[in-house]
């Protein structure tokens, strides 16, 4: 069983329709794929219909931008009720200040680099989670840098001048807000420290007493140090441990299956979970 548990489609910041991310999953091998674009189910629907044809089990789930003390989280939420309202409008309000935040982004870029917000729709999906991953698309389309990597190494690090953040839910309140919405969530690649400042294990023990389920202690982002204090971390809270690509279609270089998940792990997300697991 070859168990993928975080991929991105149009809905947010991949490139592969859900439809899509669906059938690379089954093209790749894979027996189970999660969706969980950033802020939003948008995807749900074209991806369960997808998993009928394609024969793949998918996992419908979000990805939720969080903050604690400052520090980026990103929560995986699996399988909660689509439709709750408080998680429907902690999603919203995070969307709107997204939108927001990449206007800024860009009206600065534009000063210097002449990009405009109509080059950033253009490489975004309708009714997409915008994120600086469509801002570097418009910058590489434009020729002011040759990929998505080069524009975050350079134009979209945190500490550049055109960099903007954007309101994100406390990461307490967010692991609650998922449980109380029927889902299950597991903190995204907690160890990224290649991506910048990570939270402290007593962080994780804050997740934990609000309902945190697991890790996602396999990913490319993690260094074998940060694999092993993950490990340890999981096991010494009871954690549930998951390995996953992230993948984002031709946005990153993350294949699908290069890290996955053990079955009873699966397993145990799907007893927890609201909604169920569509099974071809
Ligand atoms: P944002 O959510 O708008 O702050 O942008 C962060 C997103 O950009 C993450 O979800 C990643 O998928 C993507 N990202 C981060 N670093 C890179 C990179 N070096 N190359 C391509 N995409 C990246
Ligand atoms: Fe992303
Ligand atoms: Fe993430
Ligand atoms: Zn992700």
């Amino acid at each position: 069983m070859l168990i993928d548990l975080h991929a991105h489609s149009t809905a947010s910041d991949g490139t592969d329709a859900p439809a899509g991310v669906v059938r690379a999953a089954a093209a790749a091998g894979l027996d189970v794929v999660a969706l969980t674009d950033h802020d939003t189910t948008a995807g749900w629907d074209e991806a369960t219909a997808e998993a009928h044809a394609s024969g793949v089990t998918v996992v419908l789930g979000s990805e939720i931008s969080a903050r604690w003390d400052g520090i980026s989280v990103h929560l995986l939420s699996y399988l909660q009720d689509p439709d709750h309202p408080a998680l429907l409008a902690e999603m919203e309000r995070t969307r709107q200040a997204r939108l927001v935040r990449a206007r800024t982004m860009v009206a600065l870029l534009e000063e210097d680099y002449g990009l405009t917000w109509d080059e950033v729709m253009a490489q975004t999906g309708a009714d997409a989670t915008v994120g600086r991953p469509h801002i570097a698309d418009a910058l590489v389309a434009r020729g002011v840098v040759t990929d998505r990597s080069a524009a975050f190494a350079t134009l979209l690090v945190p500490s550049s001048r055109y960099y903007v953040p954007h309101y994100a839910p406390d990461a307490v309140d967010a692991v609650a807000a998922i449980r109380v919405a029927g889902g299950v969530p597991v903190f995204a690649h907690p160890g990224a420290d290649v991506r910048g400042r990570v939270v402290p294990d007593a962080a994780v023990e804050q997740l934990v007493a609000a309902g945190l389920a697991g890790l996602e202690v396999h990913h490319r982002d993690h260094s074998p140090q940060q694999v092993a204090r993950l490990t340890a971390l999981a096991d010494r809270l009871g954690l549930l441990v998951t390995g996953s690509s992230d993948y984002h279609g031709d946005g990153k270089p993350n294949g699908l299956g290069e890290r996955s998940t053990a079955p009873d792990v699966l397993d145990r997300i799907a007893e927890q979970g609201t909604t169920a697991v569509v099974r071809p």
